[in-house]
């Protein structure tokens, strides 16, 4: 995982810097991008001519050439209004245009002959909001005027100066609501006269001239991709926090439990290291240990009795049953002894088959009736029903005296237990008090 995890870091890495090279190429190219144009012609635009109808005269517009865009447009005193050419997107349904947001000019090539001083070009927009698909004039209108002399060459126009025209505002009350220009959905785009005269007109060319995407534009979309990226980066970085925290609390809780296993094993260890495997009693360590807590916990150990119990005729008991049948009377002795212990008493195994006790019992008299009632427990031992095998055990007894070491109390049991040996065993013999 922390592989995966720098490593798709890399790779972000390296996408960011082709990414930022792939912007500033973009960037620098979009200035270098060919115009979008739109050609205002046949077959997506169809021309139409319309002016004022005199019965006799016919229509004050005609074509003189249809397929040219050559037509003529006769405005005379007597017409209550002027003509002109009209060119419209051929889409259905009625009221769908072109969008010209995203054009900037519009370049016409005309030829022109005739009196008129200006030529007048306009757009119509289409909204439902208020335009109604069977009446043309509810189209939003927007013109400007350029001066004929210009016409010889192409006419740039911006489409910014296309200003809504102010008496389609008053027409109806409503309208004024309406009054930025629209150009999303043009209907229809135009050229006539205001002047009266015989105006002569070819229309070459209308070209409308606008940018792909504009800087503005451009920059949103890089910023948002930027920020999308950095998001991205954001959310890996998170999520490798996330998982290296999730990983370490992973790793501390293992190096827990490990600790916990190797406390639990160094108190079986320590058990181990304390207990006689036979018995399941204190060995000597565990005895040591035992009577140095006493010591740190009463301050002295003056007035502890010692009591060393030595199985009498041991080998022969081994040689006449067996080591194993030795072993159990070892166990069964241990046990019976341990059961009229009291807690507080610490019971071990020295070695062989010679055990220790040590006490507290007062006064001296009860610590005497405490060793015969160990001595008479022995010699109450019944092994497997076997009649024949009895033990007994000698005690030798000695009190801790006020400043004495421990060992010198136990060297005077010793001394007592030998004594209890040669004066013919199964008995308790004591030291003299201190
Ligand atoms: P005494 O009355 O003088 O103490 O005579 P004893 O035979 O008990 O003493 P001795 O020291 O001569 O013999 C002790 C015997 O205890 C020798 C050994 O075979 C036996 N013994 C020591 N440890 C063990 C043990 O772990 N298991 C068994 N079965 N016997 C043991
Ligand atoms: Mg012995
Ligand atoms: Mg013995």
């Amino acid at each position: 995982m922390q592989l995966t995890q720098s490593k798709t870091i890399r790779y972000y890495r390296i996408g960011v810097r082709w990414a930022s090279l792939l912007t500033l190429i973009i960037f620098i190219g979009h200035y270098f991008l060919p115009a979008k144009t739109l050609e205002v012609k046949a077959p997506l635009f169809v021309a139409k001519l319309y002016g004022f109808v005199d019965r006799e005269k016919g229509t004050s517009a005609y074509w003189v050439n249809e397929e040219e865009n050559h037509w003529i447009c006769h405005y005379k005193s007597t017409h209550a209004y002027g003509c002109g050419w009209r060119t419209s997107p051929d889409l259905e349904p009625v009221g769908s245009g072109v969008d010209l947001t995203s054009y900037d000019f519009m370049e016409i090539k005309l030829q022109y002959t005739g009196p008129a001083s200006r030529i007048r070009a306009y757009l119509r927009n289409f909204n439902p909001a208020y335009s109604d698909p069977n009446d043309l004039s509810t189209t939003q209108p927007m013109e400007t005027t350029f001066a004929t002399a210009e016409a010889n060459q192409p006419v740039l126009l911006k489409l910014s100066d296309f200003a809504l025209a102010h008496w389609w505002l008053m027409e109806r009350k409503h309208r004024r609501h309406w009054s930025e220009p629209e150009k999303n959905n043009i209907t229809s785009i135009g050229l006539d006269f205001v002047e009266q005269g015989k105006h002569e007109v070819i229309v070459e060319r209308i070209t409308l001239i606008g940018k792909w995407i504009y800087t503005e534009t451009l920059i949103l979309i890089i910023l948002s991709l930027w920020m999308t990226l950095f998001l991205i980066e954001g959310g890996i970085r998170f999520y490798g926090l996330y998982r290296a925290g999730q990983r370490d609390r992973t790793a501390i809780q293992a190096l827990l439990e490990r600790q916990r296993a190797l406390e639990e094993q160094n108190k079986h260890l320590e058990a181990l290291a304390d207990t006689d495997p036979l018995t399941g009693v204190y060995n000597r360590a565990g005895l040591r240990s035992r009577v140095d807590s006493e010591k740190i916990r009463f301050g002295t150990l003056s007035g502890l009795g010692v009591l060393v119990l030595d199985l009498d005729h041991f080998k022969n008991l081994n040689d006449r049953y067996g080591h194993d049948m030795g072993d159990k009377v070892l166990k069964a002795f241990t046990s019976l002894l341990a059961m009229n212990l009291r807690t507080e008493d610490i019971f071990a195994r020295m070695g062989g088959e010679e055990f220790m006790v040590v006490c507290r019992r007062q006064p001296l008299e009860g610590l005497r009736t405490f060793a015969e009632k160990l001595r008479s427990l022995a010699t109450q031992c019944t092994f497997n029903g076997d009649d024949d095998l009895h033990i007994s055990v000698s005690i030798g007894v000695a009190v801790v005296g006020e400043d004495e070491d421990f060992a010198d109390a136990v060297r005077r049991a010793d001394q007592a237990l030998l004594r209890a040996k040669q004066n013919g065993r199964n008995r308790v013999e004591f030291t003299a008090p201190l």
